[in-house]
């Protein structure tokens, strides 16, 4: 039976699981981020291969822009200071003698989803991630549409939804993320004078005229983005993750009244199945179908 390691790379921490065929965590491991992070990735995946020999692989997913070809990163922010421009693929299996697998995490996240998640079974599918970014993955006939020449594909988060808006981390003005992602609801919350957390504000919405507002505002721009995210991939589904998601509850049906404004033809819209196993598990998938 084959065994592989899945590593979830993200700004604050660093998850590692030891991942069946089955997409079963049969053991776990998290660290700190801390930089320079190669070094330290590397020490941390031989502790945890010393404990698990018997693993055939190891898939990593990270932040950033990656050239999953070369396994390397083409460019990663903030978050991870020092990151763009690292060889993470060659390195890492001189050190492990183990084969690696580097891609993206919303890349990763809509794998998960895609082979044991929401879409199960389903060969077109889009994952869009609202948390602190806006990211993407993009399933086409069971696999990522990935990489490109700029390791930009699937970039979702960098559409722009409104010409000369907010002005984006990758420079441009009025891209999604500025508009769809937590960080951007939390914006838009203080702009309107409100003092809630988005789950507070998803609850005022009930009672309250400018929370309704608020949703309705944001709810709208999602339907848009999404109706034209269909308009190029026609997906067999949609599936919205990320911190935002988890209250999903109290907007997804103003959601999905938006969308029938908006779509060109049905499409199912779910949520997330894995909330903070996505991103390792994915990472997985990278090498487990190998
Ligand atoms: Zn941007």
């Amino acid at each position: 039976m084959s065994k592989v390691i899945g590593v979830d790379i993200g700004g604050t921490k660093i998850r590692m699981g030891v991942i069946d065929a089955e997409g079963r965590i049969l053991a776990e491991r998290q660290v700190k981020t801390e930089f320079p992070l190669y070094p330290h990735l590397e020490r941390h995946v031989l502790l945890f291969l010393e404990e698990h020999p018997d693993v055939s692989a190891i898939g990593i997913g990270t932040h950033g822009f990656v050239d999953p070809q070369a396994g390397s990163i083409v460019f990663a922010g903030d978050m991870l200071p020092g990151w763009t421009g690292t060889e993470v693929k060659a390195p890492l299996e001189q050190a492990t003698g183990r084969y690696v697998e580097v891609e993206n995490d919303a890349n990763c996240a809509a794998l998960a989803e895609a082979k044991f998640g929401a879409a199960t079974g389903l060969g077109r599918v889009v994952c869009i991630t609202l948390g602190t970014g806006l990211g993407g993955g993009i399933i086409w006939d069971g696999k990522l549409l990935s990489g490109g020449p700029h390791g930009g594909a699937a970039e979702l988060g960098h559409m722009i939804l409104y010409p000369n808006g907010s002005r984006c981390a990758c420079g441009r003005l009025g891209c999604a993320e500025q508009y769809l992602s937590g960080t951007a609801l939390v914006r838009r919350i203080k702009e309107a004078g409100l003092s809630v957390t988005p789950p507070e504000l998803f609850e005022l919405a009930e009672t309250d005229a400018q929370a309704q507002k608020l949703v309705a505002d944001f709810t709208e721009d999602l339907a848009i983005y999404i109706s034209s995210l269909q308009a190029i991939f026609d997906m067999d589904m949609l599936i919205i993750g990320g911190g935002v998601s988890e209250s999903a509850s109290a907007w997804i049906d103003e959601l999905k009244r938006q969308l029938a404004k908006v779509l060109l033809n049905p499409l199912p819209v779910e949520v997330a199945q894995f909330e903070n196993d996505a991103g390792m598990l994915g990472a997985a998938l990278l090498v487990l179908d190998r």
